[in-house]
Formats: structure tokens, sequence, C-alpha cells
């Protein structure tokens, strides 16, 4: 059972819901069958998931504003489409969705690197939501993996800037640090450490009620909790934004008088879509492309945050692994289908295996130490990689195959999880979840329109939908 700590008065409750929700929106994966109608994809292409369904994928009629211009993801119509619906998820061996909510990846990047195509993409969105300008002072709150991925994209487009992180782990710490953090927020003086790291000035008036004046020219908070939300407007300068990329599903009381008193904007961020790019133009490109491009020219390295891996049928230690952070060490658990049993699936978790990565130096679990520990080390030395510490046993669990629907077209992926998703979970709300090549199918019930020579430029043309959840990171307590 997953749970999922929310409230029903928040907003999306009181819109219609889906019928199935399938866990896992990380995910990358190989096209294993293709429906008759399919335009723009084909067997063998490597492919991750962009987006939920939406108009395009839907083939709604008149399209909606959003979609029309690439932002899926706040697609008008997401909870009234109609038409068949996507089967599966990043944690199935298989998925079957509409080939306008793939993004076909080149030979260039890795799984590894693509299976974090999505959650990349969602800290380049929340970065261009509000870009830091030459020398500004940045604070990230949260050094999860949305965190850190913040954190990389900014040192990418605007290595001028000054990047406050604010970690609660002593890994974290280090992660950030080697990413270019300049100075670390600690949550247990973060009051002063916003004061020494921006040079404004503290007031403690009753009640403990403690103000800024002076702070950052932007904040990104990737927690999105009642407490860092109400942190944030305090440590924003005046006329500075305060960008919230995490999510939280709760209503909450909060005290907004910074707003007025220190006209800060409070921007929202939901995954990704359409931006204006290159920076300085008027041209647009959407944000899986800008994402791709900046790890295809190893501008950003997402690989990087993968800490664990673990076979499907070993999610029990991959949740575990994922909450128990300050143990674990995990910044992003991922499931790889190379790392299955024998028994399951033969034919997909073949060509995982020939496709197998060079990957980070983590310590796998003791089952599979083995069988990955000399290719992972030999090749890919990882300055920025930190030991986890191995304290989950992998235990084996039967779970059953997803039976796999007739289907136009298949997509096989080998997969890996991320479980920073789960951490969410642990204090916040959020399940998101990234899959590394597993296998997939994907689905084309419908009919593509759209008559472009190229997925990627198809997918950028049009919308796909609001499916994918920005990951949320969150401090542990
Ligand atoms: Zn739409």
């Amino acid at each position: 059972m997953i749970y999922v700590d929310g409230d029903f008065r928040i907003s999306p409750a009181a819109l219609p819901g889906h019928r199935y929700s399938y866990p896992g929106h990380e995910v990358v994966g190989e096209v294993i069958e293709v429906g008759d109608e399919v335009q723009h994809l084909q067997v063998g292409d490597r492919v991750t998931l962009q987006s939920g369904p939406n108009c395009i994928t839907s083939e709604a009629q008149p399209i909606c504003r959003s979609c029309a211009s690439g932002n899926y993801s706040l697609c008008e119509r997401a909870n009234l489409l109609s038409g068949p619906e996507p089967i599966g998820g990043g944690w199935s061996e298989e998925l079957l969705v509409h080939e306008q909510q793939l993004f076909r990846i080149s030979s260039e990047m890795n799984d590894e690197q693509a299976v974090l195509l999505e959650p990349s993409a969602v800290a380049v969105h929340a970065v261009l939501r509000r870009l830091p300008q030459p020398d500004e002072h940045v604070l990230i709150i949260g050094a999860g993996s949305i965190g850190l991925l913040t954190l990389q994209v900014i040192h990418a487009l605007v290595p001028s800037a000054t990047v406050s992180i604010m970690a609660r782990y002593p890994f974290q710490i280090e992660q950030a640090t080697r990413m270019g953090a300049a100075h670390i927020l600690y949550p247990q003086d973060s009051y002063q450490g916003v004061e020494r790291t921006t040079g404004a000035k503290l007031f403690t008036g009753t009640f403990k009620n403690k103000m800024l004046l002076g702070g950052y020219e932007v904040i990104y908070d990737t927690i999105g909790s009642k407490e860092t939300i109400h942190d944030s407007l305090r440590w924003a300068r005046a006329g500075g934004t305060v960008v919230l990329a995490g999510l939280s599903l709760h209503t909450m009381q909060l005290d907004l008088t910074p707003i007025w008193y220190q006209e800060i904007d409070l921007i929202g961020t939901l995954a990704h879509g359409r931006e204006t790019w290159p920076i300085g133009t008027h041209e647009q490109c959407s944000t899986f492309s800008i994402a791709a491009e900046m790890i295809e020219s190893e501008q950003i390295h997402p690989e990087k945050l993968i800490t664990h891996r673990f076979a499907l049928t070993n999610y029990r230690s991959a949740f575990a692994t994922a909450t128990a952070k300050s143990r674990s060490r995990a910044i992003k658990v991922v499931f790889d289908f190379a790392l299955l049993p024998a028994s399951v699936v033969p034919n997909v978790r073949a060509s995982a295996r020939q496709r197998h990565p060079v990957t980070t130096a983590a310590v796998w679990p003791q089952e599979q130490q083995s069988t990955h520990e000399e290719t992972n080390l030999a090749t890919s030395p990882d300055e920025y990689f930190i030991q986890p510490v191995s304290a989950f046993a992998p235990e084996p669990v039967e779970i059953p195959l997803p039976t796999t629907p007739g289907s136009i077209v298949e997509i096989e992926q080998a997969p890996q999880f991320s479980t920073e998703e789960q951490s969410a979970l642990e204090d916040q709300n959020q399940t998101n979840t990234s899959v590394i090549s597993k296998p997939k199918r994907s689905r084309q019930s419908t009919q593509s329109h759209k008559n472009t020579e190229d997925i990627q430029a198809s997918a950028e043309a049009i919308g796909n939908t609001t499916g994918t959840n920005p990951a949320s990171d969150t401090l542990e307590k």
C-alpha cells in the first residue's frame, strides 16, 4: 500500500479524478511494440515518459490554451479527458501510452541520465520561472534530488550567482558543496544563516517572531511546507521572489504580510512544458529538450544523484532505503531491470543488461553487489559520489507480473525508480518515482496527429499532460 498524505480540502481534490493511478513517472525504456497509427516512434527507440494524458493525446477538440502553447502540465482538460487511458507506470515492466507522451532520447544519453531527465526538466522549469541574474544571491531550500538538480541548473545557467542551500543531513551538505553551493544553511540557525550569507539584518519581536531586512533575491523552495514557505517569505529581500517548487497537499495558515510589506513575488511551478529559450531570445523550446541538451553537453549531471539501485521485486527494500535517508544516505533510489532475477521477463532483462550504463559508485544492495560492483567502480570513479550506508538487506518479494493489454505500441525500458519520492511521503505527501530502463509498453490507442518529422519536435510543438508532478524534496525531521 502506498500512503499519500493529503487533505480533501485542497483545490485538486474538487476536480474529477482519474480512474487509475500507476506509480512511477521517472522512467526510461525502449519501444517494443507500436500501433499502426504511430507516426513518430519505432521499435527500438529509447524513450522517457514526458507527460500524462492531455488534449493532444486524447485528441480533444478544441485543444485547450495550455496544450496549444506546449504547457501540457497545465492542461485545462486533464481531469475531463475521455478516451483510452494509459496503462502501467514506472514501476511496471511495461507501459502502454500514447506516443505523444514520450520523449525520444539520443544515444548520447545513458539510462541513468535518462531516468532523471524528468526531474531535471522539473528543475529547469523552476529555474526558468525566475532566472537568477548574474551575481544575485540565491537560496535553495532542500537538498534532495530536486534541490540538488536546481543547484546544478543554476550553476550551469548563471555561474556567477551565489547559491546557498539549506540541507538537513551531512551527506546532502557534502553533495551540495561538491556541486557548487557557496553556503550551507542549517535548519537549527537558519535566520542567522541568512543574515550571515546575505548581509541582511535580523530582528526579533515578541513571541520569537523573527524578520529580516535584506536577504535573497531569489529563493527556490523545494520542500513547500508551511514552515519553509513562512521562512522563504521572510528570507527574500524586498522585491525578491520565492519560487514554490515543492508541493504540499495540505491547506495551511500562513503569514503572507511579506508579500505586501516587502513586495515579494510568490511564484508557483509545476512539472515542465515549454520555455522561452535560448535565454534572451523570443524562441520557444520544450523543457525536456532543454534538459536533454544540458545533460548531453555535460552542463548538468543528474546521474550523480543516484545512490541506490534495486530490482523491482525488491521494492520493499527500496522504499525502506528511500524513507530512512539519515541512515541510508539516499538521494535517488532507482529500480533497474538488469537486476531482476532470471525468472522474470527474460527478454526485458536481457535488453536492460545489454544497455546497462556506466554508473556511479553506489554501494549495491548486498544481493546484487557482486554483479555490478566491478563495472561501476572500474568504469566511473565519481567524484561527486558518496558511499551510502548499506543498512538495508534486500528482501525478495513476489509481485505479480502486470497484465499487458493488447496494444499498439510497446516500449521496453531498463527501469530504475527513484525514491526521493518516498522521502516526500515521509514528511510531506509526495510520491514520485523514477524508473530507469525498464520495459515499458507504450500505447497508442489514439492515432497521433501532427506531422512532425521528429518526436521531440512534435512533443515540443504539442502538449502533453500534467501527469507528472514535480518531485518535492523533503527535509526530514
Ligand atoms: Zn489541454
